[in-house]
């Protein structure tokens, strides 16, 4: 028990390569790295306005209940899910996060020698997810510049590469990093076009945001697809990213198979109280939606007078082509207490993902910006 080199060469071929998700930087790293204060963080598509006042009440009256481990089963949310989605609650499977329920299908359904199809920029956690299963993933290039959804999903593309040894595809909609969407039709079409060994999961992380827009509540067609699966999560418009709550919406037949394998306790108790009762606060959900919309609109407004490019989103994030290496501007916002997200781990080394805030958190955003882009000259 010497040998510290090989440690590596003892796990399993599937994580040795793994490269590990790269969160956005926390506000207290900053604090403590750089010493600036009145820090924005616009890395990791939180809502800027929090989370509903209902939830936060929830959350504070299940304190005293901490002790207990909690319904393992999730009763109340998933009721409370059911009648929101209008759907059995034996379709429901909860997460601690939808990530959590995106590594149940992965360890459900994959395994050496399977392929699992995704799109090249798709969200980073589908492949850890394949990976660590042991399955082979398959990463289809992305739309190209003369599409209207460039950097988005090609469906086609993505069609062509299932084969026999396919069990799993990922669609993200929209998908995060790019903001890019996919409409009903060709959606459906896709969908309808895949063989029976393949299962789909569409993940609808945004959808509160994307729904305006027509981006389809996939939901809707799980009684036609038995092997579609639909993820969704508190984290994003509820505001709830903090206390991990995610869930999936399938057949009854897959939501059995994840219950046999997720931790028995996989959601805590004040994660059930809080996303219980923030589904009961619509209203906040349309304030979020409302204040999102201005602020992308402020947002691209303000990095195009700035000479930077974006691409459309459908969610509560924005894609810019900084037009010159990256990591320089990054360095230089957080300089000036700004934190956004570098996705050079996509392989995007000139863009950055810049989520939504509030209004004065985009001002100073694009403020901070401008000092970076005039200061260099450009
Ligand atoms: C943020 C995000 C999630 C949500 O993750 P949680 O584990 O529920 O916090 C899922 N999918 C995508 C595409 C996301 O961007």
């Amino acid at each position: 028990m010497t040998n510290k080199a090989s440690i590596n060469e003892l796990a399993v071929p599937g994580v040795r390569d793994l490269e590990a998700y790269q969160p956005g930087k926390p506000i207290s790293d900053l604090e403590r790295e750089y010493g600036v204060s009145n820090i924005i963080k616009l890395a990791s598509n939180e809502n800027p306005i929090g989370a509903s006042p209902v939830a936060l009440r929830a959350m504070r009256e299940s304190l005293p209940e901490i002790a207990l481990y909690p319904d393992g089963g999730g009763f109340e949310l998933k009721g409370a899910l059911a009648a929101r989605h209008d759907m059995d609650p034996a379709c429901i499977t909860l997460g601690n996060g939808s990530n959590d329920v995106l590594v149940l299908l992965a360890e459900s359904f994959l395994q050496p020698g399977c392929e699992a199809v995704y799109s090249q920029y798709c969200f980073a956690v589908y492949p850890i997810a394949v990976h660590a299963s042991g399955a082979t993933g398959i990463e289809v290039p992305a739309l190209s510049r003369d599409h209207d959804q460039f950097m988005g999903h090609d469906l086609a593309a993505m069609r062509a590469r299932v084969g026999p040894e396919t069990r799993m595809v990922f669609i993200a909609n929209p998908n995060n990093p790019t903001g890019t969407w996919i409409e009903a039709s060709p959606l459906e079409d896709f969908i309808a076009s895949l063989p029976d060994h393949v299962v789909v999961v569409v993940d609808e992380a945004y959808h509160e945001y994307s729904e305006q827009l027509g981006v389809p509540d996939v939901s809707r067609w799980l009684s036609r697809f038995p092997r579609l699966v639909v993820t969704r999560t508190f984290s994003k418009a509820y505001g709830l990213a903090g206390i991990r709550v995610g869930y999936s919406l399938s057949s009854p037949e897959i939501a059995k198979l994840l219950n046999k394998i997720r931790q028995p306790f996989n959601v805590n108790s004040l994660a059930l109280s809080g996303a219980t009762a923030a589904l009961k606060d619509q209203e906040f959900i349309a304030e979020a939606v409302r204040v999102n919309s201005l602020g992308v609109a402020q947002l691209q407004a303000d990095l195009a007078a700035l000479g930077i490019a974006t691409l459309p989103t459908a969610g509560n994030f924005i894609l810019a082509d900084m037009g010159r290496p990256a990591i320089p501007v990054y360095e230089g916002l957080l300089r000036q207490g700004v934190i956004v997200r570098p996705v050079g781990n996509y392989g995007l080394k000139q863009h950055l993902r810049i989520s939504v805030g509030t209004q004065l958190q985009n001002s100073k955003l694009a403020a901070a910006l401008g000092r970076i882009y005039r200061d260099s000259g450009a």
